[in-house]
């Protein structure tokens, strides 16, 4: 990978970027991935690079719903596998769930890699190299699914998915939570719970919030998912880029000019 000096102001992103580069070059990535993953640093850049209160508050409400779970299920993509692999198998070991790889533009060496490698990082249950089943309402590549997986959890965790498979999710009655950064996406405004955060700072964060709610009575983690209201946060997310925008502005315009 391009070595980045840490000094850069834009470290991590293009870290991010040379994650999904070098995912695209080791075959775990396709080459749309690259698209994604630009039209995410374009709102990562409107959000300020951060997580914002609303982001947490949504990390919350999702990491209660997947301790409420009977069956949880990850899902795991190309950009996902190269941006962060570890975290997503530390994910599934605070929450005992598995993980699914589930690819848009679906090749059986992709789906194998991409299983291989979260292997590598100690995963102990990964899925989806052998699909039995067929998520209704999708054609069929992209409608496959794995019993014991997202076919049949109650719970599904989905990290930069389209908007087509959210929406087919949740019409199959399933509790849906998505991390994407574009608050506006079909996606966001589909699931049942969006993480409008980088998913870089949405994983960690949300292993983190499962291993502190582990502990809290079942009637406490209902209430703080009843409590949720996805539509006010997406809400919060538009007016959280706003207020970050106009002080960006106003500091450019009051920094003294050359
Ligand atoms: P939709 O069908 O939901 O409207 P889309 O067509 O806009 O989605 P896709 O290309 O299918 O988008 O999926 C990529 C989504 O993932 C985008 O919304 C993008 O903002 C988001 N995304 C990309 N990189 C990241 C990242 N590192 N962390 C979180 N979200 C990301």
């Amino acid at each position: 990978m391009t070595e980045i000096p840490k000094s850069h102001p834009r470290y991590a992103s293009l870290v991010a970027r040379e994650r999904v580069a070098e995912g695209v070059r080791k075959g775990l990535t396709s080459s749309q991935g690259l698209i994604a993953q630009g039209r995410g640093e374009c709102f990562d850049y409107l959000l300020g690079e951060r997580t914002t209160p609303s982001a947490a508050a949504a990390t919350q409400a999702a990491a209660a719903m997947l301790l409420l779970a009977d069956r949880p299920a990850l899902s795991v993509n190309g950009n996902v596998a190269a941006l962060v692999p570890e975290e997503m198998v530390a994910l599934a070991c605070a929450l005992a769930a598995p993980l699914e790889v589930n690819l848009f533009h679906r090749s059986e060496e992709r789906v194998k890699r991409i299983a291989d490698l979260l292997r590598d990082y100690g995963a102990e249950r990964v899925i989806g190299e052998n699909p039995d089943a067929t998520i209704p309402g999708l054609d069929h590549a992209r409608a496959l699914a794995t019993r014991g997986g997202i076919y049949d959890a109650d719970v599904v965790l989905i990290p930069l998915e389209d908007g087509d498979r959210c929406e087919a999710l949740v019409a199959m009655g399933k509790k849906v939570i998505a991390i994407d950064l574009n608050p506006l996406s079909r996606t966001a405004r589909r699931a049942t719970v969006s993480i409008v955060d980088n998913i870089l700072r949405a994983a960690p964060n949300l292993t983190a919030q499962a291993k502190q709610l582990s502990s809290m009575r079942h009637e406490n983690l209902e209430r703080i998912v009843q409590e949720y209201d996805n539509e006010s946060m997406l809400h919060r997310a538009v007016q959280e880029m706003m207020t970050h925008l106009q002080g960006q502005f106003q500091d450019y315009h009051s920094a003294p000019k050359d």
